[in-house]
């Protein structure tokens, strides 16, 4: 098949190569020039791992191309799928200006039958107002679907290509026709394509996020609990989590949920559902829990230093908001540098692949070792943020020479408690006892 792919981000380049990798020909737009330019050149201009192998495979194999030309890329495309953000707006509702952009620049340039595939997560009710746009523009006949995104960066590449399902909202049979046949290829193990109508489809992927934000959120809250009463989440979580019912993913308590999905997209459901006016409680609860979970570690480290941590220089391992990723956005390490610099810290902040997007936020508010052991040198502590798998399993004795003082700020959980405490290290984690 023909397919065109507008917004070569995450979902976008994803969705592309690992389309073209099944044998159809893809154009992805872009409107960032040096983006697509790069692209052209066989560069990628985001991390993930596994996607290089394939985007390089379908470049050399001339299935898979880049432009900033729409009128070229949907000249011959059958189906256009739209990969473009959605973040907040100014009242915290999903802004739709990119999509609602797009369609129009598409409805003034379509010449034939064309499927409009909205594949980033927009609220219940877009694909009507995508359909109002090409009405309102255009006399081709262009059925409008939706076709929400759900995976994860990090395994982006084996999400998109064994999906645990496929959701498709779509009243037109040639459309789904036409859905069923390219996804086809990725269900063949039996996971299901589930078809529906529109704004079915549009509130499943809002509230799947909804969800899984909850449970982290709800875990959390465990977590905190547990360090009041003296429990170890670590024991309750392998205790609930072996309940079928609730399940053992997603259950590790943490620094709170960042990302580009599930602050905005809890945020945009809950105000969504005002405008229908039902008060979704339930997940104003879970961003307010959210947000003072962000600065837990801060909230621990006051406690520490009695609350002065000014010309303290603190090691942080972490800045993407999770492994696997170069993605920053709304990262929980934000946050705690944030608030470390405003009360007076310095920090030398290490990641594997999240530095060079930080480095064009903050400038030189911070500054960045070239690995993990030299971040340490000379710290007052370590914070960690994020749980790479480097981290895992360092080398505790480089650490001791290196720190200052043997002190250890753990968001993620990454150590055992007995080790730390052999080791000698002041280790103070989630919903654990604090150590030494
Ligand atoms: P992104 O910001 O990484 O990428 C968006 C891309 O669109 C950028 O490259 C931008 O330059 C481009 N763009 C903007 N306007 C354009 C235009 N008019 N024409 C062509 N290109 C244009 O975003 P993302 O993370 O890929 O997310 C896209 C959508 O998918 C969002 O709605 C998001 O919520 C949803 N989603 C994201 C993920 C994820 O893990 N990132 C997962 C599922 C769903």
């Amino acid at each position: 098949m023909k397919i065109a792919v507008i917004g070569t981000g995450y979902v976008g380049l994803v969705t592309g190569t690992c389309l073209a990798e099944t044998g159809n020909d893809v154009i992805c737009v872009d409107i960032v020039e040096e983006k697509v330019n790069k692209m052209k050149n066989g560069e990628l201009p985001i991390y993930e791992p596994g996607l290089d192998v394939l985007f390089d495979r379908n470049i050399e194999q001339n299935r898979l191309k880049f432009t900033t030309n729409l009128a070229e890329a949907i000249e011959d495309a059958q189906i256009i799928f739209l990969a473009l953000p959605t973040p907040p707006g100014g009242d915290g509702r999903a802004d739709l200006s990119y999509v609602l952009g797009a369609a129009k620049d598409i409805a003034s340039l379509v010449k034939d039958y064309k499927v409009v595939v909205t594949k980033s997560t927009v609220p219940v009710g877009t694909a009507d107002k995508v359909k109002a746009v090409f009405k309102e523009n255009t006399l081709v006949e262009v059925d409008v679907v939706s076709n929400p995104e759900f995976l994860r960066e990090g395994v982006a590449v084996d999400d998109f290509m064994k999906p645990d399902r496929v959701v498709v909202g779509t009243r037109s049979e040639n459309a789904k026709k036409l859905m069923e046949e390219l996804y086809a290829p990725y269900v063949r193990s039996g996971n299901p394509i589930i078809f529906m109508d529109e704004r079915s489809s549009e509130l499943t992927k809002y509230a799947a996020n909804s969800f899984l934000a909850t449970k982290i959120t709800f875990m959390n809250e465990v977590a905190n609990l547990c360090e009041l009463v003296g429990a170890d989440v670590d024991m309750v979580r392998k205790g609930v989590g072996s309940d079928d019912r609730i399940g053992k993913r997603f259950l590790f308590p943490g620094i709170g949920y960042g990302g580009s999905c599930f602050p905005k997209d809890v945020q945009a459901l809950a105000l969504s559902s005002e405008e229908y006016n039902y008060d979704f409680r339930i997940l104003k609860a879970v961003m307010d829990v959210n947000q003072s979970q962000k600065l837990k570690i801060v909230e621990k480290m006051m406690n520490y230093y009695k609350g002065d941590v000014k010309g303290k220089k603190f090691a942080l391992w972490g800045l993407a908001f999770k492994p696997e990723t170069d993605d920053i956005r709304e990262a929980p390490a934000l946050y705690i540098i944030d608030e470390l610099i405003k009360a007076g810290a310095e920090i030398v902040a290490y990641d594997p692949e999240g530095m060079e997007n930080v480095r064009k936020l903050k400038g030189d508010a911070l500054a960045f070792a070239d690995n993990q052991y030299q971040a340490l040198e000379g710290a007052d502590a370590l914070i960690i943020a994020t749980e790479w798998q480097v981290f895992r399993n360092p080398d505790f004795k480089q650490m001791e020479e290196k720190l200052k003082a043997k002190v250890v700020f753990d968001g993620r959980n990454l150590y055992d408690l007995h080790r730390m405490i052999d080791l000698g290290f002041y280790y103070n984690s989630i919903g654990r006892a604090e150590v030494n």
